[in-house]
């Protein structure tokens, strides 16, 4: 496995491959390893012959009130998972080598970002626009991986590469969770153990919903918001950023007391959760597609 430190290391490997017609399957990732990313490098695996994995705690995605500063890291762990996935190629720049100097070109994708993080963590998804087009530009991946955890995230890169024209597929890739529901996350290890247990509320609230829905699809948007606030606030002390339904990927409102089925007929819309459990923020979120029945995809 080639671990290259700077943009220049990597430049050259990804020019050998390219030389060789390899195609590159990339994966940025802000490192602290789980098998959420595993995932995504086993499935960038399967459908590439050269696999990237970028590890890089992305300063300007973060808030001025947020957890840059303790954010988990474990360089030795990350290296090792990397290499049991098959990873060929691991980019581990410094913040001094991803931004040589201060950057006076902004990413602003509008209106996916207007709700959910982008409304909660302003500025952060031009922070993320920014470094995932400079990661894109450094690795000329064919192929790039992320995840559905971030669901957003996935809205506003397929926007911006359509936007800019950027010559890479977008893969999104399904939520990898633990045994009793939870998303995996770098950000659980914060998790008290009273939180931990809590935490799984949230996708098992996102699951009662799911057959609520399938039993009555004539269910509202804000009944749904309702029913899944009630269980958050009835089996948590979790304190509740936002419940959104919207539909997706363009995270438009619907209609809030009408039918979903009849206001999102032949379309996907979200439902999507962001909980703090004391400092530590949590989101999830379930896909369903409107077709006879309500189904989650
Ligand atoms: P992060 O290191 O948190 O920035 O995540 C890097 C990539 O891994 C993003 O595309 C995330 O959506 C994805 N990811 C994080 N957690 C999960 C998970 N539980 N299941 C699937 N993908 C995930």
């Amino acid at each position: 496995m080639n671990i290259c430190r700077t943009k220049q290391q990597l430049k050259l490997a990804v020019r050998e491959a390219k030389k060789q017609q390899q195609s590159i399957g990339f994966v940025p990732t802000m490192g602290f390893l789980h098998e959420g990313h595993a995932s995504l490098l086993r499935e960038a695996k399967a459908d590439n012959d050269v696999v990237v994995l970028s590890i890089f705690v992305n300063p300007m995605q973060f808030g001025p009130n947020e957890d840059l500063d303790r954010y988990p890291r474990d360089e030795e762990r990350d290296i090792a998972l990397a290499a049991s996935c098959g990873v060929d190629i691991v980019f581990l720049p410094t913040t001094e080598e991803m931004y040589k100097r201060k950057p006076l070109t902004t990413i602003k994708v509008e209106e996916v970002t207007n709700r959910l993080c982008g409304a909660s963590r302003p500025g952060h998804f031009d922070g993320v626009g920014l470094v995932v087009n400079k990661l894109f530009n450094i690795v000329l991946p064919d192929r790039a991986y992320f995840g559905m955890k971030d669901a957003q995230q996935v809205a506003v890169i397929e926007q911006m590469v359509q936007d800019l024209d950027i010559n890479v597929e977008i893969v999104p890739c399904p939520i990898i969770r633990e045994p009793d529901g939870l998303a995996l996350s770098s950000r659980n290890v914060y998790l008290s153990a009273k939180h931990r247990a809590e935490a799984a509320t949230l996708s098992q609230s996102l699951n009662k919903l799911h057959h609520k829905l399938s039993a009555d699809g004539n269910m509202s948007a804000d009944e749904c918001i309702t029913f899944i606030k009630d269980e958050i606030l009835t089996n948590t002390t979790g304190e509740i950023d936002y419940v959104e339904l919207l539909q997706y990927p363009s995270l438009t409102v619907i209609n809030g007391q009408a039918s979903l089925s009849k206001s999102v007929e032949n379309q996907r819309f979200i439902v999507a959760v962001a909980v703090k459990f004391g400092t530590t923020r949590l989101i999830d979120n379930a896909l369903f597609q409107v077709s006879e029945v309500i189904e989650r995809v």
